[in-house]
């Protein structure tokens, strides 16, 4: 059968993973969905003597049908080259025979979104093509830290594509924010926002929605996009490595072939743990998805009573990319849970939007097949980070302990080897992983606490924030919340149409 996208709440038409790619969101706000998950048709012992890209190929080949073998062979090999710090791409270490660290920060900005960031910009230049688009491609993304410079990273001095950032100019880390304002790239282009992460997304959304807008800068030879969770060329690659794992655990002989492995995630928007779920449904031997959350536990209650609200106040944890109340992927699981029925999805969606909750009883029992839930808070998570390091002289990042503290707290006795996704670099949050340790870290400057983390892990800095405080400056726009569409106007005007 041939594999289309269609919105998960129904409007009408039918596309090409290269056409879903492009659109980013469908016309009715659903997002884009395979009409069925594709088999991985393949002896699961042939995976551990495949290297990461080809693993990517046999797994994206499935979703990107309208890609041909070479176009998506070429995509694969110019993401997952030497802007990754290790030919493995995402290693697995062992802390012992029961629990293993799938390390998903080895890109070029030291967080998991790299994974995903690093190929989307050469589907997109493909999808462009097959398409006959002639309009440069403008992608427009709100970050809260991690995605804007992975965003930037990946579509830097990518033809025919433009990428513009806007960030709380006040609410990143010292470290994100040097990230992104030193990017180097002439489609690369960084505003500051005065107001928080909301009122950038809000911004980003109306211009996303303004159709008046659209067809201006359609006259101009553009056409926007977005980088986003959401689109779907960034769900895909992310099923690729739960794959992978699986191949590094049956090479070192931890797993037998068809012995199930749970896999523990990290959560904020539900990409990550999505992809796993894709994955299992493609027939990866996968007992529990483990859904682990922060004090904004909004998706670890859901598990538990099948109940999403979403009305409570956000809560700033050390886990900042995880700090989010509206998880948009969840749609997706909904919209597979229901049978692939886009009725209830819309509903609840409604629901969402109107009132701020929506219910899905009738199928929280068939849910936790699948799922299990939980999570915990800053200082279970700055004890996790300090007894892994006594006891492994491992270091981890504050993200990924959350997911380990979740995984120690499981009481069902499972048997099974527990995977737990790292998804950043302790480099990335050097004060509060060093003051997990000592205390005495606390009083330091952010940056300076870099150099003393390597002492601390085995290699040096990676080079993606090395030397970063002395690099130069390269975007200094602020603007306010109202001043958005401006900023686009204006990194715009200077650039030459191709
Ligand atoms: C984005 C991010 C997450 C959350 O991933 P989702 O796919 O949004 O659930 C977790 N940890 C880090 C470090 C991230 O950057």
């Amino acid at each position: 059968m041939k594999l289309y996208y269609k919105s998960s709440r129904g409007a009408d038409g039918e596309f090409a993973a290269s056409q879903a790619i492009i659109r980013g969101i469908a016309e009715d706000g659903g997002l884009f969905v395979p009409n069925a998950l594709p088999e991985l048709k393949m002896d699961f012992s042939e995976l551990k003597y495949k290297s990461y890209g080809e693993t990517a190929y046999e797994v994206m080949s499935l979703f990107l049908d309208d890609f041909e073998e070479e176009e998506l062979k070429n995509c694969i090999a110019n993401a997952y080259d030497d802007k990754f710090d290790t030919e493995e791409i995402a290693p697995l270490v062992m802390l012992d025979d029961g629990v293993s660290v799938l390390e998903l920060f080895h890109g070029p900005t030291l967080a998991f979104k790299d994974m995903a960031l690093s190929i989307l910009p050469r589907f997109m230049q493909m999808a462009k093509k097959k398409n006959n688009i002639e309009e440069d491609i403008v992608i427009l993304t709100a970050t809260s830290g991690d995605t804007g410079k992975a965003a930037l990273e990946g579509f830097a001095g990518i033809d025919g594509v433009e990428i513009i950032v806007f960030f709380p100019e006040k609410g990143v880390s010292p470290v994100q924010k040097l990230q992104m304002v030193t990017q180097e790239g002439e489609n690369t282009h960084v505003a500051g926002i005065r107001g928080n992460f909301d009122d950038a997304q809000t911004g980003v959304k109306m211009i996303f929605g303004d159709k008046e807008y659209a067809k201006k800068l359609k006259s101009k030879g553009y056409r926007l996009s977005s980088a986003n969770s959401i689109n779907i060329g960034r769900l895909i690659p992310q099923t690729v490595y739960y794959f992978y794992a699986y191949g590094q655990l049956l090479k070192k002989g931890i797993v037998q072939n068809g012995d199930l492995v749970d896999f523990v995630v990290p959560t904020g928007n539900f990409g990550n743990i999505l992809a796993g779920y894709y994955a299992k449904r493609m027939g990866l031997p996968v007992g529990h998805l483990v859904c682990a959350s922060n004090e904004n536990k909004v998706l670890s209650d859901f598990f538990e009573s099948g109940n999403y609200d979403k009305n409570r106040l956000l809560t700033k944890t050390q886990s900042p990319s995880m700090d989010i109340l509206v998880s948009s992927n969840l749609e997706r699981l909904l919209y597979e849970i229901s049978g692939n029925n886009e009725e209830p999805v819309s509903e609840w969606m409604k629901s969402l939007d109107e009132k701020g909750f929506y219910n899905v009883d009738a199928f929280l029992s068939g849910l936790k097949e699948d799922f299990e839930a939980g999570w915990i808070n800053d200082s279970d998570g700055r004890r996790c980070i300090a007894d892994v390091y006594r006891k492994y002289g491992y270091l981890m990042d504050t993200h990924t302990a959350v997911a380990y503290g979740v995984n120690e707290r499981r009481t069902n006795g499972s048997k099974r080897h527990s995977v737990i996704l790292s998804t950043a670099s302790p480099y990335k949050f050097p004060k509060s992983v060093l003051s997990s340790i000592e205390k005495k870290y606390e009083d330091w400057e952010e940056i300076d606490l870099m150099e003393v983390m390597e002492e601390f892990v085995e290699g040096e800095i990676p080079t993606g924030v090395k030397d970063i405080r002395n690099r130069k400056v390269l975007h200094e726009h602020v603007c306010g919340k109202d001043g958005m569409k401006e900023a686009v106007d204006e990194f715009l005007s200077g650039r030459d149409l191709k």
